[in-house]
Parts: C-alpha cells; structure tokens; sequence
C-alpha cells in the first residue's frame, strides 16, 4: 500500500536550482504533494496521475511521446516536474558488455557514479547516496575527497530511472532487460542521508503511479555501522536487505579501520543487525573485504563466527569480498590460501558464507574494490594508511 509521508511539501519552482540544492522534482514528492504542486502551478490535479504514469511506468520524461497530455502544456509541465539533475559524463564498460559503470555530473558540478549490472537470471544496479563521502575511511578512494554533499530523493530515484532506460535500451550485452535489484553500495553511506534515502526507497517500492514497484526484497541498504538509523530502517516496515560493511569483528582493528565505530562499537553494531533481522525476517549480510595480514587471519574468521552465532543462528550470511592484490600497499588482497582458511572456518562454526563477486572490478566499479582506487599520494590517505598500520601492529604484537 502506498505509504503518504507527512510533513511540509517542498516549495515547486520552475527548476533552478535553490541555493545550494538540487531543484526540486517530481521524484521529491509523494502523491498527495504531487498534486497540491499541480494546482499551486495552475494545473488539474490529475495531471499529477498522468506524469506519475509516465516516469514510473514508462520511465519517461520526454514531452514529445506524452500524448495524453495537452500538446500545449506538455513542454512546460516536463520543464516545471521534471528538471534534468543528472548527465552523463561517460560510460565505462566491462565483463563482455555485461558491467556499465556511468559517471554523472550534478547540477553544481558535483559527480557520482552508478553500475549497472547483468546476471543470469536479474539486472542489478548500484548506486550513490551522496557526492563523496564523510566517513573517512582509510582504505576508501570515495572517503579519501570527503562529503560533497547529500544527494535529493530526485537525484537518487533518477540514478535508478536512467539505469531501468538503460537496461530497457538494451545497453548491456544481450537482449533489452529490467532492472530487478537495487544496490545502495554506491558512493556515500547511505544511512547519512536518512531523510533523503527513506524518501527514494518510497519511490522505488510503491506500486505505480505512486513509485516504480520494485520488490523490496530485490533492494540491499548498506552501512558502516548508523547503529540508530538501523533501527529507522527497519521502523519502515520495508523488507530491504541491510548489508553491514563490517571488515573487522573486533574494535581494536575496526576503529582505525572505520573511524565511526568508535561511536559505535562492533557488539552495538551487530545487535543493531540481529534487532533488524528479528523485525524484518530478512537474513542481514556481512561484507568483509579481506585484506592481506589486516584483517583475513583464522583467529578473526573464529572471532567474527563466535560473535554471529552468539547472536543467533539462520539470521546472517556472511560475504567475504576479495581486493584487487595491489603489490606494495597495505590494502592488498589476501592470499588465495588466506581466504580459502577464513572462508572454511565460518563455514565450519556453520556461518553461511559466499565469496562476493567482484563484477567491474576492471573499471573500479565493484564496492569492495574501492580499495584499489585509493588515491595514495595524497597527505590523508597516507597519514590513515600509517594510523591503520601502527593499529594493526599494536593489536597483533
Ligand atoms: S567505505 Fe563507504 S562509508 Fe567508508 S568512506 Fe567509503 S563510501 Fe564512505
């Protein structure tokens, strides 16, 4: 059922960009703020419906092919509902054709990424929450610039509508197909952008003209660790898949390694995640980028498996995600053997665990190789590369 969110509806402009922000768009409102804003411009209310049905539906904004619409007020209602907020800057392609990865540049210049994804049996997508990203993780290409800026509902819902075009175009290698599941693995930690991410996943789960209808369960939310905005998620009564970039299971290596959870530590994290798998049902995934002699020994395999089942059985599965092996630097992959071990001995205390696949991992566009686009030269990444490893060797003497 749609689900009207409440509160003041967004002042409507004939698109330029209010300072500092995105202009508004039709994706930034619910149906009821759709409407007043059609009668606030002048037009009948169920003009709203119509242009619902077009970019939900058909994932259109083109005023030439709305032909239910009066062919005199077509240009102007797209230019006043539908602002472009996102272009394209370039495409990188991998895998055969079956990996797109698309940079996009924003209204003030500011520039994200999406990938779009082809398997067997679904098209997945992933996509940004935010222009860079705050949380400054040392490992991390995106955390290494810092937070831009917070991306609109609109700005998030367009990735998505762009990427379903482009599936339907049939971009991707093969015939023409659908975007089936959406990934918030992206730049940015989309827990940061609550208000703005709660909005969008509105958009994407509610049935047409409301939203685009996606299964929620096709949808995966990840964090490093919003231990209360877990519990927000999981308030919305959506049964998204929250994935928990976890990469350490315990403080001594995940502080340095993820700055925020010295706010919140590894066991707040991990019963954030059982609380949301007891109101959700939905099994939490733990993604853990196995770095070489960092984090991939069998005592922390043991450590993270005892940690898990302490919690419960059935309600985790665990996702270890191979680096791209980057001779020379700390954040390199961990040997073939290492990952054989540290797979086996979750698999042993009876953790489900799949190697993830790193899809694009040619272009930068798989989520754990973010490792690999470090930028090393600069004066951050390798004053946080220093600060990790004195932390790792004090943890390991
Ligand atoms: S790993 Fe995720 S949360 Fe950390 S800096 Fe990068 S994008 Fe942000």
């Amino acid at each position: 059922m749609p689900i009207v969110e409440s509160g003041p509806i967004p002042q409507f402009t004939m698109a330029p960009a209010r300072k500092g922000k995105p202009p508004t768009h039709f994706a930034d409102l619910d149906s009821a703020q759709r409407k007043q804003a059609m009668k606030e411009q002048g037009y009948p209310a169920f003009r709203a419906d119509q242009l619902a049905r077009h970019y939900f539906e058909r994932h259109e904004t083109d005023a030439a092919v709305m032909s239910d619409l009066p062919a005199a007020q077509r240009t102007q209602l797209v230019a006043e509902f539908f602002p472009p907020l996102l272009h394209k800057v370039r495409d990188l392609t991998a895998d055969h054709g079956n990996t797109i990865k698309s940079v996009w540049r924003l209204f003030d210049g500011a520039m994200i990424e999406t990938v779009l994804m082809r398997y067997p049996n679904r098209a997945t997508l992933c996509i940004s929450s935010q222009a860079g990203c705050g949380m400054a993780c040392p490992f991390c290409a995106t955390g290494q610039g810092g937070l831009t800026r917070n991306l609109s509902a609109a700005e998030i819902v367009e990735q998505v509508r762009l990427g379903m075009v482009a599936a339907e175009r049939g971009d991707l290698a093969g015939e023409a197909t659908r975007v089936t599941n959406i990934v918030f693995m992206g730049m940015g930690e989309p827990l940061s952008n609550w208000r703005q991410v709660r909005i969008a996943l509105h958009r994407l789960i509610e049935p047409p003209p409301s939203g685009f209808g996606l299964s929620a369960r096709g949808i995966t939310v990840s964090t490093v660790g919003m231990v209360p905005l877990i519990d927000k998620l999981a308030d919305e009564g959506f049964p998204v898949t929250l994935a928990v970039s976890l990469h350490a299971p315990d403080d001594e290596l995940r502080n340095p390694l993820i700055p925020l959870n010295s706010r919140f530590s590894v066991a707040q994290l991990l019963d954030a995640a059982r609380r949301y798998f007891e109101r959700t049902g939905r099994r939490v995934s733990i993604e853990y980028a196995l770095i070489r002699d960092m984090n991939d020994h069998k005592w922390r395999a043991q450590m993270l498996a005892d940690e898990l089942n302490k919690r419960g059985r059935g309600w985790v599965h665990v996702n270890p995600i191979p680096l791209n092996p980057t001779p020379g630097s700390i954040w390199t992959a961990s040997t073939p053997q290492a990952q054989r071990v540290f797979v086996d001995t979750l698999v042993a205390a009876g953790i489900p665990t799949t190697i993830r696949d790193t899809r694009g991992s040619d272009i930068d566009g798989a989520c754990g190789q973010l490792a690999a686009e470090v930028k090393r030269g600069s004066d951050r990444a390798k004053k946080a590369a220093q600060a990790v490893a004195a932390a790792v060797k004090e943890a390991t003497a």
